[in-house]
């Protein structure tokens, strides 16, 4: 089945074209600058052509037309006709208590999203312009909903709830929901089969480090902890979120420095993290390659982002009960050699013991980067979250014909 894969942020788009007989992905890119007269298009196609264009594209309907005018082009794109797509997988951030997995979307289901902009107010409204675009680009063609919260849905109240007053879970559904659900999925699978033997028994934990950063505690294939909370914003490190803080820092800053609530969340999720430690950047890479070396600052920022990670292992071994693999994914946990070894730096004593040889290889490819001797595996895994909504769309725009 062809499925076109969609992930729409506030100004962007990012889109795959897969085949699920073969899960190979035809063509991927991405639209961004949306809403400005020189919005750039990107296609990468399965043979390594490669086009990037700039054109005025002011909405995420406009966005969608002109990503599929250019999948149909003769010239760059690698299908005939738009018809050839049989389906569309939407990756939608949440889906509240109400929504556990994934699922096709009609009225109900889009009420339901619709309720849930209250708990993600950043990424809810542009998920659903972006099925909204796609329902008016490919009428008539079923589309599905793929939730970053639904893997988390397995976790348990003594992890999910906030020791604040009852009320506010009962009543306002305050609680921690977790995200980069798929991307866990995924990569807890994949450790699971190079593992091999009984999947149902393995603890894992799993390293999301990209942008935003984010662990989870995996049991038996499910989630039973998550750094992330009610928002993203909780938990490690990001490039420009704080993670963890103490809660009264905020009302003092807001109270000393006059905050209006929407000054309180920008300098949280948009100038705090690496950004706001450094100075200089959020990108992992920059810091590393520009600064690392004689930037005290950076060097800072640095260790306070790896001291994070290597304080939740710890703390999700201890709520796993042992550890049997350890996963790093994403930009930074694919392709930082420095970054894994600084993070798993003194965890020999829990048997985290890394192959040096082994993780300097391990450069956006899927590897064992511990020794093998070492009592946990550690595992470098390229990510594959697009792969994962195909998947999902495909079983269940069958399990729907076959209701008919
Ligand atoms: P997003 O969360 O936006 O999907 P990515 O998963 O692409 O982001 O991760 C982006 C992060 O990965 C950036 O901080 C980037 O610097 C970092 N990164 C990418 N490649 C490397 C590398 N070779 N070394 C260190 N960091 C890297």
């Amino acid at each position: 089945m062809l499925i076109f894969v969609l992930n729409c942020g506030s100004s962007s788009v990012k889109y795959q074209l897969i085949h699920t007989e073969t899960e190979e992905s035809l063509a991927r890119g991405s639209v961004d600058r949306i809403g400005m007269s020189s919005a750039q298009l990107s296609i990468l196609r399965s043979d390594g052509y490669k086009a990037k264009f700039e054109i005025e594209i002011l909405d995420h309907t406009q966005a969608i037309e002109q990503i599929l005018n250019y999948l149909q082009h003769k010239e760059h794109g690698v299908i005939k006709d738009k018809s050839e797509v049989e389906a569309v997988g939407h990756r939608v951030v949440h889906g509240g208590q109400q929504i556990t997995e994934s699922v096709l979307i009609d009225d109900k289901v889009l009420t339901k999203i619709r309720q849930c902009i209250e708990l993600a107010p950043l990424h809810n409204p542009h998920n659903l312009r972006g099925i909204n675009a796609a329902m008016q680009n490919l009428p008539g063609i079923p589309q599905v909903a793929v939730f970053d919260t639904a893997f988390h849905s397995s976790i348990p109240p003594k992890a999910f709830l906030y020791a604040l007053p009852y009320v506010f879970y009962l009543r306002d559904e305050i609680r921690r929901y977790g995200f980069h659900g798929t991307s866990h999925f995924y990569v807890a699978r994949r450790a699971e089969k190079l593992c091999g033997g009984d999947s149902a028994s393995l603890k894992i934990i799993t390293a999301h480090l990209g942008n935003g950063c984010s662990i989870t505690a995996v049991k038996g294939g499910k989630s039973i902890d998550t750094s992330m909370g009610l928002t993203p914003l909780e938990g490690l490190v990001m490039g420009t979120r704080c993670g963890d803080i103490d809660p009264s820092i905020i009302l003092q800053i807001m109270g000393r420095e006059g905050l209006t609530l929407n000054e309180a969340n920008s300098l949280l999720n948009k100038h705090s993290g690496l950004q706001g430690l450094s100075g200089t950047s959020s990108d992992v890479r920059d810091l590393l390659e520009k600064g690392g070396r004689d930037d005290e600052r950076v060097k800072l920022a640095i260790d306070v982002y790896c001291y994070r990670m290597t304080k939740y292992i710890g703390a999700y071994a201890a709520a796993l009960g042992g550890l049997d693999a350890l996963v790093f994914t994403a930009g930074v946990g694919e392709n930082s050699p420095l970054m894994r070894g600084k993070i798993c730096e003194g965890l020999e004593f829990m048997g985290i013991e890394l192959d040096e040889e082994a993780n300097q290889k391990a450069v956006g490819k899927e590897m064992l980067i511990s020794r093998k001797d070492g009592r946990v595996k550690v595992f470098a895994i390229p990510t594959n979250e697009e792969l994962v909504i195909a998947r999902d769309t495909e079983k269940i725009v069958n399990e729907s014909r076959k209701k008919g």
